[in-house]
Formats: structure tokens, C-alpha cells, sequence
């Protein structure tokens, strides 16, 4: 069986490993420099920060096993099951996962031995295979002109954006508190403090603002930077000025959708809108694709 995953996110590189596992190298296409798509870290001076998934949960029996499997080897590591909402009191939770190399580091470990080609970017369904795997946000999906049911999956998904700041500052200055959730705030959604989650107390905040102000500033992301950095400074009281790198996710959090994958014919689509919009649906839809076509070629 001859397949092609477009996209290395944590749904294609899912979707590619279980079919190795089973005998099926997967082409893996993916049109940026690295893989890990939305489960990005971005090196600032000399360390990563995580300016996509803030973190893992993994309450799915085999992705919980993955996670153990990557703790095992140093790779992931439980971070925190409280977080503090603001205004409010922390809301204790699932289990956040972290990866002191960055998250991005997980998708590498994924991608290990497969065949994958960076750089790579697809402008049409492929016509050279027997399945291709649409592994991304269906708004990215319908530029390579799907067929119709699942061009129709993708029109059902709704998206909202979201900028991400990477606040460094010169020092630690604010009381621990993991991350935060931020209720009812003009510019702010989330704040992560990214050196307790990385573990190496590195004083650096990661800063999602809300969908609106996302859109307001999708087409110069960089003037939400000062916005962000100065909401961020008033919610924790750092009167310190910190260097800003903002990063847009044009296509960032989808509506939680039904799963677990589209189809049609031979092509697929795969990703985060199939359940609840988290990593771990990401990786269990990209899963779910390649035991159906692995079943599929056993008839
Ligand atoms: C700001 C933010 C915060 C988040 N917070 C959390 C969180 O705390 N916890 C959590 O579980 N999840 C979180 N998420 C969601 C999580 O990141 C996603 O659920 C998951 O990473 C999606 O993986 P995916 O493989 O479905 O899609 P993606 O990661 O988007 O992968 C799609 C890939 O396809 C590639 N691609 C697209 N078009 C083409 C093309 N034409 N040719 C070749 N390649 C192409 C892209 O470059 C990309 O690498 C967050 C996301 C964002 C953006």
C-alpha cells in the first residue's frame, strides 16, 4: 500500500507510526522546516519555548501509556494538575503534561525513522498513491482541493486564531503559579510560566491572547506583542520590561468536532477537530486512519 500523510503534525506523524509499525512506510509531507506543527517550540537565544500546546493530557489509556513511555525516557514529565484562574481561585484538573526539551520534542521522537520530507509543501491532493492522509486544519485541507465529503468535513470545522507572546524577562519576579487561565479578559486567554514548565525556572511566560484580539491582529501579529506583554505585566504585577517574540496561529483551536477521522475514496482527513481539540485527539485521529486503511488492505 503505497500512502502519503501531508502534514507532520502529531496527527500525520500518528498516523505514519502506526502504519510503520505495521509494515507500511508512509511518505510524510510537510511543507515547514520542522515537524510538530501546532505542538511547536521555538528556540529564543539558548533555549526552546513552547509557543503552541501549552501542555499534554492524557486521560486516553494509550496515549496515557505514550506519555508514560516518553516520562520512562526522560522526554515528557507530569507538570501540574492545578492552575490558577483569574479572577478566581485555581481550579485543580487533569494532569498537565510537559517536555523539558519543549513539546516539540515529542513530535520529534515520533517522527524517528520515518520517512519524512521537510520543506515539502503540497498544492494538490497527490494522485500517486492508493490513500493520502490530509493530516491538518480542514481550512488548510480545502487549498489542496479535496473530494467532496470530506471537503464538506472540512467546511463543517470552525476555527478561531490565537498570537502567541514569548515574554523574556530579566529575572524571576512573580509569585509561582504555574500557568493561568484568564476569565473574561480583553487581550488575555492563557498565561504558562514556561520555565516551571520546562523545569529549568528559565524567566520566561508564554501569553495566548483571546480569539478576538487574534483576528484583530492576524495581518501585523507583531503589534499585538506590546498588548500582550503589558496585560501580562498587570495581571502578575512585574514591573519588569520583557523582550517580545510573537508567533500567529492563524488556525489555532477548532470547535470540538465528532470523530474520528473524514473520508472519501482514498483520501482522508485526519486532525484535532475529530473530539475534543487537544493533542491527544490529534494523535488518536491520526491513529484511527491508519487502522482503517491497514484494515482496509487486509480485505
Ligand atoms: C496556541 C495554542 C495552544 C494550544 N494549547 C493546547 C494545550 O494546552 N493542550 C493541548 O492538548 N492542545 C493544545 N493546542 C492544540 C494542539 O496544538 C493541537 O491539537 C495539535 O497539535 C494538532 O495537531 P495536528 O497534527 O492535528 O495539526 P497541526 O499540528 O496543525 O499539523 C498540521 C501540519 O500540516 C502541515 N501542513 C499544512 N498544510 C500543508 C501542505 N499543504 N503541505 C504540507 N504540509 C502542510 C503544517 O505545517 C503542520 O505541520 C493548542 C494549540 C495552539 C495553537
Amino acid at each position: 500500500m503505497n500512502v502519503v500523510v501531508v502534514g507532520a503534525g502529531i496527527a500525520g506523524l500518528s498516523c505514519a507510526r502506526e502504519l510503520a509499525q505495521h509494515g507500511v512506510q508512509a511518505r510524510v509531507l510537510e511543507r515547514g522546516r520542522v515537524v510538530g506543527g501546532r505542538l511547536a517550540s521555538k528556540r529564543y537565544g539558548d533555549r526552546y519555548a513552547d509557543i503552541g500546546a501549552a501542555y499534554l493530557v492524557a486521560d486516553d489509556p494509550d496515549f496515557a501509556a505514550l506519555a508514560e513511555a516518553w516520562r520512562a525516557r526522560g522526554l515528557a514529565r507530569p507538570w501540574t494538575d492545578t492552575l490558577a484562574v483569574f479572577p478566581g481561585d485555581p481550579s485543580t484538573g487533569p494532569m498537565r503534561w510537559a517536555a523539558p526539551g519543549g513539546l516539540r520534542s515529542l513530535a520529534a521522537d515520533l517522527a524517528e525513522g520515518l520517512d519524512v520530507r521537510l520543506d515539502s509543501e503540497v498544492t494538490a491532493v497527490p494522485d500517486d498513491a492508493d490513500a493520502v492522509v490530509l493530516a491538518m486544519p480542514g481550512p488548510q485541507a480545502l487549498r489542496l482541493d479535496p473530494p467532496a465529503a470530506v471537503a464538506d468535513a472540512a467546511r463543517r470545522q470552525v476555527w478561531q486564531p490565537v498570537i502567541t507572546a514569548v515574554l523574556a524577562y530579566p529575572e524571576r519576579s512573580w509569585a509561582d503559579f504555574h500557568g493561568a487561565f484568564v476569565n473574561d479578559h480583553p487581550v488575555l486567554a492563557t498565561v504558562c510560566d514556561d520555565g516551571d514548565r520546562r523545569g529549568d525556572r528559565a524567566p520566561v511566560l508564554v501569553a495566548h491572547s483571546t480569539s478576538a484580539v487574534a483576528r484583530e491582529h492576524l495581518s501585523d501579529p507583531t503589534a499585538a506583542g506590546p498588548l500582550l506583554a503589558a496585560a501580562t505585566g498587570e495581571l502578575l504585577g512585574i514591573p519588569a520590561q520583557p523582550e517580545v517574540h510573537v508567533h500567529r496561529w492563524t488556525y489555532a483551536q477548532p470547535a470540538p468536532g465528532g470523530g474520528p477521522y473524514a473520508t472519501d475514496g482514498r483520501v482522508w482527513l485526519a486532525g484535532d477537530a475529530f473530539g475534543k481539540p487537544r493533542v491527544q485527539t490529534a494523535w488518536l485521529s491520526g491513529r484511527a486512519v491508519a487502522r482503517a486503511l491497514l484494515q482496509s488492505s487486509e480485505r
